[in-house]
């Protein structure tokens, strides 16, 4: 459906949205075939010149508009979330409302700033009377596809961020959260969002398929490395341009100075917060030998200690898993561990108490190397695997030893020591004493090295990817002629070895001295005309 409540063509098929707790049915969907798509993008690039034409004040007008519907329905939103991703209603409110309404003022209030031409120092050229400005100007329609776990905040967020920079939007979001994704739509519409907008066509993958294919001007992709590589294969195909946000397998160093109370809090919320299924999750746990008795005990006691019930229970820490398919892969990774050796401390299964839906236990596990499949695929889950080190360079050497690279986690209470280590690990963020939490910070650019993606999103970083520089040269002597033009004359050849030996150095001195050469040139070319 689009924002706009538009009627698609008619479709065999309806996308059926399930609450993971419980099984019950959330809502109905269409899905959207390539066809849809194509309109829909159509009506996005007919809404976007007129949106782009406005001011960044009006168009921060609707997006505070959006923003003050969020807040006033926030826990009815909440709810939505909780029902059909399985996360429990505070985390949805801590993890997904809280950051977007934070987005959405920032962006609101930034973009301006964010996005004002910008004067470049072009050095000596500066000093022949040229100016150089770069002004940004939106892409045209961006197509979004996002994945469940954040159903609301990850495209909230690029959905903010592309209309605050004129763009128009076709979403597509995941398959088993369309209600989150319409959610969205109907709120920017209600905000006074013109008609086209953003479009979002819910659908499973051949949706987000037609739209990797189609012509957009870019492709911001959330999801795992294997749909990222496809939807990069078929935006080469057009040319598109793609920002690709995937998986993680983040690592967390606990160095024998941390304070081991506060960081065996942050691990088990870093590694069991929306079961375990964040992007940006602690999936591999590394500590100090000296410290690790303590602090494994401690994980495991704050672990038992944790309550799993619905997400829409009032006591729930841990609510369902969002499907059967990611709670096979938990299974499998602790099948793989257990065989190779792995010890369960806490948890290691399905929860007996709770039936019909699809529950993981949090579960940390001890004796874990980087053989096991737990230790190196993202397993997406409630599973904590605590390995130890014995000095810095080994940490750092475990740490970095994995395809992907999002965010890491390293704990001292020596903050220089933190710095020094950070700028060693192979991460798109490295966190010191904190953990998983700065996808929510509107400010600071979100994305990953190696298999972990391509681009960022949020902070000024992300928002360029959002808009083309395009770079606007002035030669304010019009009058003088340049001294490079036709003809070449073998003054001209001398004059230009002197430019490679003396103006090409950057040096105001060095160039000053080819002022006889230069004036030879100017009358040459003078007495020429
Ligand atoms: P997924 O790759 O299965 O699906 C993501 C989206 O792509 C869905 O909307 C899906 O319908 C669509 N899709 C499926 N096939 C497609 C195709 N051929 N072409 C285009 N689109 C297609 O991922 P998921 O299971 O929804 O999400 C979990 C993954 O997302 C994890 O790997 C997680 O780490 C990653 N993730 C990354 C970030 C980040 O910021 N780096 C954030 C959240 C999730």
């Amino acid at each position: 459906m689009s924002a706009q409540t538009t009627t698609y063509t008619a479709t065999l098929r309806d996308i059926i949205s399930l609450d993971p707790a419980t099984g019950e049915e959330v809502g109905r969907a269409t899905l959207c075939s390539a066809e849809d798509v194509a309109h829909a993008i159509e009506r996005a690039r007919a809404a976007q010149k007129a949106w782009s034409a406005l001011t960044f004040r009006e168009r921060a007008r609707v997006v505070l508009n959006a923003r003050e519907l969020v807040l006033s329905e926030m826990d009815e939103i909440a709810r939505l979330i909780s029902r059909e991703s399985g996360k429990p209603v505070a985390e949805a409110v801590a993890m997904e409302i809280v950051p977007t309404l934070d987005l959405m003022r920032y962006f609101a209030r930034r973009t301006t700033r964010l996005l004002k031409p910008e004067k470049i120092d072009i050095g000596l050229y500066g000093l022949m009377g040229r100016s150089s400005r770069v002004v940004y100007r939106p892409l045209g329609v961006i197509g979004i596809i996002s994945p469940w776990n954040f159903p609301w905040a990850i495209p909230l967020g690029e959905v903010v961020m592309a209309l605050m920079a004129g763009n128009a939007v076709v979403l597509k979001p995941s398959e088993l959260t369309p209600m989150v994704g319409l959610r969205i739509a109907e709120t920017f519409r209600r905000a006074g969002l013109p008609e086209g907008l953003l479009e979002v066509v819910t659908g499973d993958g051949t949706t987000g398929a037609a739209l990797a294919a189609a012509v957009v001007d870019k492709i911001m992709f959330t999801g795992s490395v294997a749909t990222g590589r496809r939807v990069a294969e078929a935006a080469a195909k057009t040319l598109t341009p793609v920002v690709l946000e995937l998986g993680g397998k983040d690592p967390m160093i606990v160095f024998e100075d941390a304070d081991i109370e506060a960081a065996a809090s942050a691990a088990v919320w870093g590694a069991f917060a929306n079961s375990g299924q964040a992007c940006a999750s602690v999936e591999r746990c590394y500590v100090h030998t000296r410290v690790a008795p303590q602090f494994t005990a401690r994980v495991v006691e704050k672990t038992r200690a944790l309550r799993q019930h619905a997400g829409t229970h009032p006591d729930s820490d841990l609510g369902a898993m969002s499907s059967v398919g990611q709670l096979r892969t938990v299974e499998e990774h602790l099948r793989d561990a257990v065989t190779r050796g792995a010890r369960v401390l806490v948890g290691g299964g399905r929860p007996l108490d709770l039936h019909g839906g699809h529950f993981h236990q949090p579960t940390v596990l001890a004796d874990v190397d980087h053989t096991m499949m737990v230790m190196r695929e993202e397993t997406f889950g409630p599973v904590l695997p605590v390995m130890t080190f014995a000095d810095e360079a080994e940490a750092i050497s475990l740490a970095n030893d994995s395809l992907f690279g999002l965010t890491a986690s390293v704990w001292t209470r020596d903050v220089r020591r933190g710095r020094r280590v950070a700028t060693r690990i192979e991460a798109g963020t490295v966190m010191v004493n904190e953990v998983l939490y700065t996808h929510g910070i509107a400010q600071t650019p979100w994305g990953g090295v190696k298999q972990s993606g391509i681009g960022r999103t949020h902070g000024r970083l992300g928002l360029m990817e959002l808009v083309a520089p395009y770079h606007i040269h002035v030669n304010h002597l019009a009058r003088f002629e340049d001294v490079w033009w036709f003809n070449y004359t073998p003054r001209a050849t001398e004059l230009f070895r002197g430019l490679a030996r003396r103006f090409a150095t950057g040096s105001a001195w060095q160039t000053l001295l080819l002022a006889p050469q230069m004036m030879k040139r100017f009358i040459e070319r003078r007495s020429k005309t």
